[in-house]
Protein backbone atom coordinates (compact mmCIF):
# COMPACT_ATOMS: atom_id res chain seq x y z
CA UNK A 1 0.00 0.00 0.00
CA UNK A 2 1.10 3.67 -0.62
CA UNK A 3 -1.45 5.82 0.29
CA UNK A 4 -0.56 7.92 2.98
CA UNK A 5 -2.27 10.30 5.30
CA UNK A 6 -2.03 13.18 3.47
CA UNK A 7 -3.38 12.29 0.11
CA UNK A 8 -6.98 12.22 2.60
CA UNK A 9 -6.80 15.83 3.68
CA UNK A 10 -9.89 17.62 3.89
CA UNK A 11 -11.87 15.20 2.54
CA UNK A 12 -14.48 15.35 5.10
CA UNK A 13 -17.48 12.61 4.28
CA UNK A 14 -17.29 9.07 4.32
CA UNK A 15 -18.26 8.25 1.16
CA UNK A 16 -15.40 10.97 -0.24
CA UNK A 17 -12.97 9.34 1.76
CA UNK A 18 -13.59 6.18 0.47
CA UNK A 19 -13.58 7.09 -2.82
CA UNK A 20 -10.18 8.82 -2.29
CA UNK A 21 -8.51 5.52 -0.93
CA UNK A 22 -10.24 3.36 -3.97
CA UNK A 23 -8.49 5.73 -6.03
CA UNK A 24 -4.66 5.54 -4.33
CA UNK A 25 -5.64 1.63 -3.95
CA UNK A 26 -7.13 0.56 -6.71
CA UNK A 27 -6.03 -3.00 -6.03
CA UNK A 28 -7.12 -3.69 -2.92
CA UNK A 29 -7.87 -7.54 -2.20
CA UNK A 30 -11.08 -9.10 -0.14
CA UNK A 31 -10.96 -9.25 2.68
CA UNK A 32 -9.92 -5.88 2.94
CA UNK A 33 -6.58 -5.83 4.84
CA UNK A 34 -8.39 -3.18 7.41
CA UNK A 35 -5.78 -3.41 10.04
CA UNK A 36 -2.84 -2.71 7.48
CA UNK A 37 -5.08 0.03 6.06
CA UNK A 38 -5.37 1.59 8.96
CA UNK A 39 -1.57 1.20 9.88
CA UNK A 40 -0.52 2.98 6.73
CA UNK A 41 -2.82 5.89 7.35
CA UNK A 42 -0.94 6.59 10.54
CA UNK A 43 -2.87 4.84 13.57
CA UNK A 44 0.05 4.14 15.56
CA UNK A 45 -1.27 1.08 17.35
CA UNK A 46 -4.61 -1.05 17.79
CA UNK A 47 -4.95 -2.27 21.06
CA UNK A 48 -7.07 -4.05 23.82
CA UNK A 49 -9.76 -2.02 24.75
CA UNK A 50 -10.51 -2.48 28.98
CA UNK A 51 -13.14 -0.04 29.37
CA UNK A 52 -16.43 -2.21 30.14
CA UNK A 53 -19.58 -1.85 28.25
CA UNK A 54 -17.76 -0.63 25.03
CA UNK A 55 -16.59 -2.21 22.25
CA UNK A 56 -14.18 0.33 20.53
CA UNK A 57 -12.66 3.14 21.29
CA UNK A 58 -10.09 5.79 19.53
CA UNK A 59 -7.31 7.66 21.69
CA UNK A 60 -6.76 10.78 19.80
CA UNK A 61 -6.41 14.68 20.30
CA UNK A 62 -8.67 17.28 18.02
CA UNK A 63 -5.89 17.69 15.74
CA UNK A 64 -5.20 14.12 15.58
CA UNK A 65 -1.95 14.18 15.82
CA UNK A 66 -1.67 10.58 17.32
CA UNK A 67 -4.55 7.26 17.15
CA UNK A 68 -4.27 4.48 18.59
CA UNK A 69 -7.84 2.04 17.94
CA UNK A 70 -8.70 0.07 20.99
CA UNK A 71 -10.80 -3.13 20.33
CA UNK A 72 -12.90 -5.00 23.12
CA UNK A 73 -11.32 -8.30 23.39
CA UNK A 74 -13.51 -11.66 22.23
CA UNK A 75 -15.33 -9.68 19.44
CA UNK A 76 -15.20 -12.49 16.30
CA UNK A 77 -13.67 -11.55 13.44
CA UNK A 78 -16.26 -9.80 11.07
CA UNK A 79 -16.91 -7.48 14.55
CA UNK A 80 -13.81 -6.89 14.91
CA UNK A 81 -12.89 -5.86 11.15
CA UNK A 82 -16.18 -3.12 11.60
CA UNK A 83 -15.40 -1.54 14.82
CA UNK A 84 -11.50 -0.73 13.64
CA UNK A 85 -13.23 0.56 10.41
CA UNK A 86 -15.62 2.91 12.32
CA UNK A 87 -12.76 3.74 14.72
CA UNK A 88 -10.62 4.83 11.62
CA UNK A 89 -13.74 6.73 10.59
CA UNK A 90 -13.38 8.45 13.74
CA UNK A 91 -9.99 9.20 13.07
CA UNK A 92 -9.96 10.19 9.24
CA UNK A 93 -13.32 12.68 9.25
CA UNK A 94 -12.09 15.82 10.22
CA UNK A 95 -15.15 17.12 12.07
CA UNK A 96 -15.39 14.26 14.41
CA UNK A 97 -14.47 16.02 18.02
CA UNK A 98 -13.24 13.53 20.62
CA UNK A 99 -14.68 13.82 24.30
CA UNK A 100 -12.34 16.51 26.26
CA UNK A 101 -10.18 13.55 27.82
CA UNK A 102 -9.05 12.83 23.97
CA UNK A 103 -10.90 9.44 23.57
CA UNK A 104 -14.18 8.34 21.67
CA UNK A 105 -15.34 5.37 23.23
CA UNK A 106 -18.21 3.44 21.12
CA UNK A 107 -20.99 1.04 22.50
CA UNK A 108 -22.58 -1.47 20.34
CA UNK A 109 -25.51 0.69 19.90
CA UNK A 110 -23.33 3.19 18.22
CA UNK A 111 -21.67 0.48 16.08
CA UNK A 112 -25.31 -0.09 14.71
CA UNK A 113 -26.49 3.43 14.83
CA UNK A 114 -27.71 3.76 10.73
CA UNK A 115 -29.20 7.19 11.49
CA UNK A 116 -29.45 10.22 13.55
CA UNK A 117 -31.99 13.23 14.87
CA UNK A 118 -31.44 16.03 13.72
CA UNK A 119 -29.19 17.89 15.81
CA UNK A 120 -27.58 15.01 17.93
CA UNK A 121 -24.30 15.76 16.93
CA UNK A 122 -22.87 12.85 18.75
CA UNK A 123 -25.09 10.39 16.99
CA UNK A 124 -24.67 11.92 13.85
CA UNK A 125 -20.54 11.46 13.98
CA UNK A 126 -21.46 7.29 14.96
CA UNK A 127 -23.70 7.29 12.00
CA UNK A 128 -20.86 8.37 9.98
CA UNK A 129 -18.19 6.37 11.33
CA UNK A 130 -20.43 3.46 10.55
CA UNK A 131 -20.98 4.55 7.15
CA UNK A 132 -16.89 4.99 6.66
CA UNK A 133 -17.14 1.09 7.80
CA UNK A 134 -19.31 -0.52 5.51
CA UNK A 135 -17.93 1.47 2.56
CA UNK A 136 -14.21 0.54 2.78
CA UNK A 137 -15.07 -3.17 4.51
CA UNK A 138 -17.55 -3.33 1.19
CA UNK A 139 -16.54 -0.84 -1.47
CA UNK A 140 -19.58 -0.41 -3.87
CA UNK A 141 -17.29 -0.97 -6.80
CA UNK A 142 -16.13 -4.86 -5.45
CA UNK A 143 -19.98 -5.33 -4.90
CA UNK A 144 -21.21 -4.19 -8.03
CA UNK A 145 -18.53 -6.47 -9.68
CA UNK A 146 -20.31 -9.35 -7.43
CA UNK A 147 -23.81 -8.69 -8.34
CA UNK A 148 -22.44 -8.55 -12.33
CA UNK A 149 -21.34 -12.12 -11.91
CA UNK A 150 -24.34 -13.32 -10.35
CA UNK A 151 -27.18 -10.95 -10.41
CA UNK A 152 -29.81 -13.00 -8.83
CA UNK A 153 -30.38 -12.00 -5.52
CA UNK A 154 -30.26 -14.85 -2.62
CA UNK A 155 -29.54 -15.72 1.14
CA UNK A 156 -26.95 -18.26 -0.24
CA UNK A 157 -25.30 -15.35 -1.97
CA UNK A 158 -25.44 -12.91 0.88
CA UNK A 159 -23.61 -15.45 3.07
CA UNK A 160 -20.98 -16.23 0.45
CA UNK A 161 -20.17 -12.18 -0.07
CA UNK A 162 -20.03 -12.21 4.11
CA UNK A 163 -17.62 -14.90 3.59
CA UNK A 164 -15.20 -13.48 0.85
CA UNK A 165 -15.50 -10.14 2.29
CA UNK A 166 -14.95 -10.58 6.30
CA UNK A 167 -18.20 -9.08 7.28
CA UNK A 168 -21.26 -10.45 9.61
CA UNK A 169 -24.05 -11.56 7.32
CA UNK A 170 -26.13 -8.55 8.63
CA UNK A 171 -23.67 -5.91 7.74
CA UNK A 172 -23.47 -7.78 3.84
CA UNK A 173 -27.41 -7.88 4.11
CA UNK A 174 -27.19 -4.44 4.48
CA UNK A 175 -25.08 -3.33 1.89
CA UNK A 176 -26.43 -6.00 -0.41
CA UNK A 177 -29.98 -4.41 0.20
CA UNK A 178 -28.08 -1.15 -0.42
CA UNK A 179 -26.16 -1.63 -3.76
CA UNK A 180 -28.10 -4.62 -6.01
CA UNK A 181 -29.75 -3.25 -8.47
CA UNK A 182 -33.22 -5.56 -7.58
CA UNK A 183 -35.69 -4.24 -5.05
CA UNK A 184 -34.75 -6.25 -1.95
CA UNK A 185 -35.68 -5.77 1.49
CA UNK A 186 -33.78 -7.98 4.30
CA UNK A 187 -35.52 -8.29 7.76
CA UNK A 188 -33.50 -9.37 10.90
CA UNK A 189 -36.01 -11.75 13.03
CA UNK A 190 -35.33 -12.62 16.82
CA UNK A 191 -37.94 -14.53 18.58
CA UNK A 192 -40.32 -14.63 15.84
CA UNK A 193 -40.58 -11.17 15.96
CA UNK A 194 -39.68 -7.75 13.47
CA UNK A 195 -36.76 -6.21 14.02
CA UNK A 196 -34.27 -4.20 11.87
CA UNK A 197 -35.46 -3.80 8.46
CA UNK A 198 -32.68 -2.82 5.19
CA UNK A 199 -33.72 -1.64 2.19
CA UNK A 200 -33.33 0.45 -0.32
CA UNK A 201 -35.88 3.16 0.05
CA UNK A 202 -35.69 4.41 -3.30
CA UNK A 203 -36.22 0.93 -5.23
CA UNK A 204 -38.13 -0.80 -2.18
CA UNK A 205 -40.73 2.17 -1.67
CA UNK A 206 -43.32 0.76 0.19
CA UNK A 207 -43.55 -0.09 4.02
CA UNK A 208 -42.50 -3.05 5.41
CA UNK A 209 -43.74 -4.60 8.22
CA UNK A 210 -43.42 -2.95 11.43
CA UNK A 211 -40.94 -3.38 13.95
CA UNK A 212 -41.49 -5.41 17.31
CA UNK A 213 -44.47 -7.02 15.71
CA UNK A 214 -44.60 -10.73 14.73
CA UNK A 215 -43.52 -11.89 11.62
CA UNK A 216 -46.97 -12.58 9.31
CA UNK A 217 -48.32 -15.57 9.62
CA UNK A 218 -48.10 -17.28 5.92
CA UNK A 219 -44.23 -16.74 5.61
CA UNK A 220 -42.17 -18.90 4.84
CA UNK A 221 -40.62 -18.37 8.61
CA UNK A 222 -43.44 -20.57 9.55
CA UNK A 223 -42.63 -23.32 7.51
CA UNK A 224 -41.51 -26.29 9.82
CA UNK A 225 -39.07 -28.45 7.69
CA UNK A 226 -36.93 -25.22 7.80
CA UNK A 227 -33.42 -25.85 9.26
CA UNK A 228 -31.16 -23.78 11.01
CA UNK A 229 -28.32 -22.52 8.53
CA UNK A 230 -29.70 -23.17 5.76
CA UNK A 231 -31.56 -20.92 3.23
CA UNK A 232 -35.30 -21.81 2.38
CA UNK A 233 -36.50 -22.09 -1.32
CA UNK A 234 -37.47 -18.93 -2.43
CA UNK A 235 -41.11 -18.63 -2.65
CA UNK A 236 -43.73 -16.11 -4.05
CA UNK A 237 -46.41 -15.14 -1.43
CA UNK A 238 -48.94 -12.18 -1.72
CA UNK A 239 -47.24 -9.41 -1.26
CA UNK A 240 -49.37 -7.33 1.10
CA UNK A 241 -47.88 -10.14 3.63
CA UNK A 242 -45.17 -7.65 4.32
CA UNK A 243 -45.87 -4.45 2.55
CA UNK A 244 -48.09 -1.94 2.07
CA UNK A 245 -50.31 -2.02 -1.28
CA UNK A 246 -51.94 1.47 -2.49
CA UNK A 247 -55.03 1.31 -2.55
CA UNK A 248 -56.22 0.41 -6.35
CA UNK A 249 -53.02 -0.63 -7.56
CA UNK A 250 -52.08 -4.31 -8.54
CA UNK A 251 -49.94 -6.25 -6.03
CA UNK A 252 -46.46 -6.57 -6.90
CA UNK A 253 -44.84 -10.19 -6.90
CA UNK A 254 -42.91 -10.65 -3.41
CA UNK A 255 -40.34 -13.17 -3.19
CA UNK A 256 -39.69 -14.30 -0.12
CA UNK A 257 -36.33 -16.60 1.31
CA UNK A 258 -36.05 -17.32 5.05
CA UNK A 259 -32.91 -18.19 6.85
CA UNK A 260 -32.97 -19.66 10.47
CA UNK A 261 -30.03 -18.98 12.36
CA UNK A 262 -28.79 -19.93 15.80
CA UNK A 263 -30.26 -18.03 19.09
CA UNK A 264 -33.56 -17.21 17.46
CA UNK A 265 -32.68 -15.37 15.04
CA UNK A 266 -33.74 -15.60 11.42
CA UNK A 267 -33.09 -13.67 8.03
CA UNK A 268 -35.26 -13.02 5.80
CA UNK A 269 -35.32 -11.82 2.47
CA UNK A 270 -37.80 -9.72 0.52
CA UNK A 271 -37.63 -9.80 -3.30
CA UNK A 272 -39.72 -7.11 -5.03
CA UNK A 273 -40.92 -6.91 -8.41
CA UNK A 274 -43.29 -3.99 -9.81
CA UNK A 275 -46.15 -4.80 -11.90
CA UNK A 276 -44.95 -3.30 -14.77
CA UNK A 277 -41.60 -5.01 -14.76
CA UNK A 278 -43.38 -8.05 -14.84
CA UNK A 279 -45.71 -7.21 -17.94
CA UNK A 280 -42.33 -7.03 -20.23
CA UNK A 281 -41.12 -10.34 -18.99
CA UNK A 282 -41.81 -13.71 -20.99
CA UNK A 283 -45.49 -14.47 -19.45
CA UNK A 284 -44.50 -18.17 -19.12
CA UNK A 285 -41.61 -17.87 -17.25
CA UNK A 286 -42.31 -16.94 -13.49
CA UNK A 287 -40.15 -14.54 -11.45
CA UNK A 288 -39.12 -18.28 -9.59
CA UNK A 289 -38.36 -20.46 -12.48
CA UNK A 290 -36.07 -17.37 -13.47
CA UNK A 291 -34.41 -17.24 -9.93
CA UNK A 292 -34.11 -21.19 -10.88
CA UNK A 293 -33.06 -20.93 -13.86
CA UNK A 294 -29.84 -18.76 -12.81
CA UNK A 295 -29.08 -20.48 -9.47
CA UNK A 296 -28.25 -23.34 -11.53
CA UNK A 297 -26.22 -21.31 -13.79
CA UNK A 298 -24.26 -20.18 -10.73
CA UNK A 299 -23.89 -23.39 -9.61
CA UNK A 300 -22.57 -24.85 -12.55
CA UNK A 301 -20.16 -22.11 -12.59
ZN1 LIG B 1 -17.96 5.59 17.39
Amino acid sequence: MDILRMDLADTGSPEGLVSLILKHEPNLPLPVPIEELALQLEIEEIAELQTEGFEGGLITDTVRSRGIILVRKGLNQPRRRFTIGHELGHFLIANHIPDKDGQFLCSREDLRALSAKEGNRRAKMEVEANRFSSLILMPPPKLRDAFKKHPSPSLEHVFELADQFDVSKEAMARAYAEYHPEALAFIVVKDEKVGRVYHNRKRFPFVVASRNKSVPQGSTFYRRDLQIGIPSEIESRLADLWIDVPRGQRAPTLIEQVCLQRNGFALIMLWHESPEEEDEENEDMTTRDRWRAQQERYRRD
